[in-house]
């Protein structure tokens, strides 16, 4: 497992972004400029060693607890190499001693607003469990098999994360911060909770144990007798549930790199810079090719929920530049016993 947000926000937030060696303190962001972007110099340098061999890294600390926030120490590049050139002069003890002075010396000095870090140390939280339960690191890879093959299908493992993910975005308490951050996670929620249902309604589970998935039924070759017009109604029903599905992914993929931009604009300026933007890939088509494709919004500021609800996009998803189905479908709705 690596650094999390969560201990990374920790990390430079508490420590004013400076180096804690004393005499030292040096600023280790700089703002960006005309020319250039935003840097960070800063490195987030272990106390014990992530490896057992590394500087000071003789410990009993599992490899999670070494990533952790209290094994780390925030320094420059040049007292990075000094303390891991130097393990015996600075040993454990003492780093956590210019560690917990550090951040006496940051209370003291730069009166930082410890409201603010405290709000982005939740969002930060939610990040990381957001990033977790998506799957937004192996993204393409469970959305391929959605897009894939004709027959959408999503791992039961994965279908249980996501529900996971839909209630605990519900229940979560929002520092109302940074609204916009907190809209973009609500219009995921919400297009999450759409594409589960609607993918569960023509699914059937198959295989065993950590093979299980889900996979949309074929329904048209339930047929007991052969009965040509009831195929065809069967297999436009099939069809268009395959289209619905994967025009809902589209949906969740494009509010997911919303996401992405609202945690960089509010949270974290290198969120997933390094990675980009979430991808997916669709296919095989004729000549047994795939196609990746990037999804976005059109435009990356909204002060209100985007996704206005199924019939809306059934309706709406001809006007993309790309989608797989159109048209509303009744079938999908509750029926309304007012009419008549
Ligand atoms: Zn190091
Ligand atoms: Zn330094």
């Amino acid at each position: 497992m690596a650094i999390s947000i969560r201990t990374h926000k920790m990390l430079w937030g508490r420590s004013g972004n400076r180096c804690a060696i004393p005499g030292c303190k040096r600023v280790l962001y700089e703002d960006e400029t005309l020319t250039d972007d935003a840097a960070l110099v800063g490195e987030e340098a272990h106390i014990v060693a992530r490896s057992q061999d590394g500087p000071r890294g003789d410990s009993t600390l599992t490899a999670d607890e070494r990533d952790k926030y209290d094994n780390l120490v925030l320094l420059c590049s040049i007292h990075h190499k000094v303390v891991d050139d130097q393990p015996f002069e600075y040993t454990v003890d003492k780093l956590h001693k210019i560690k917990s002075d550090h951040l006496e010396w940051v209370e003291k000095n730069l009166s930082p607003d410890d409201d603010r870090q405290k709000d982005d140390e939740v969002y930060a939280m939610y990040i990381d469990k957001w990033i977790e339960l998506a799957g937004i690191n192996e993204w393409k890879g469970w959305t391929s098999n959605v897009f894939g093959g004709g027959e959408p299908q999503v791992f039961v493992s994965r279908y249980k994360k996501l529900r996971d993910l839909n209630e605990y975005l519900l229940a979560r308490h929002w520092p109302k911060r940074y609204p916009n951050l907190e809209l973009a996670f609500q219009n995921f929620r919400l297009i999450l909770n759409e594409f589960l249902n609607v993918f569960i309604k023509y699914s059937q589970k198959i295989g065993e144990d950590e093979n299980a998935l889900y996979t949309t039924e074929k329904i048209y070759k339930q047929l007991r007798k052969w009965d040509e017009k009831e195929y065809d109604r069967l297999y436009r029903i099939f069809e268009y549930q395959v289209d619905l599905v994967q025009d809902l992914a589209i949906e969740l993929t494009k509010a997911a790199n919303y996401i992405c931009t609202q945690i960089r604009k509010n949270v974290l300026p290198s969120f997933r810079l390094a990675e980009g933007v979430l991808l997916i890939e669709t296919g095989p088509d004729i000549n047994f090719s795939w196609t990746t494709v990037r999804l976005e919004y059109p435009s990356n500021d909204f002060d209100e929920i985007r996704y206005k609800g199924l019939r809306h996009l059934m309706e709406d998803r001809s006007n993309w530049n790309y989608h797989f189905g159109n048209g509303i479908s009744e079938s999908y709705f509750p029926i309304n016993y007012n009419e008549d």
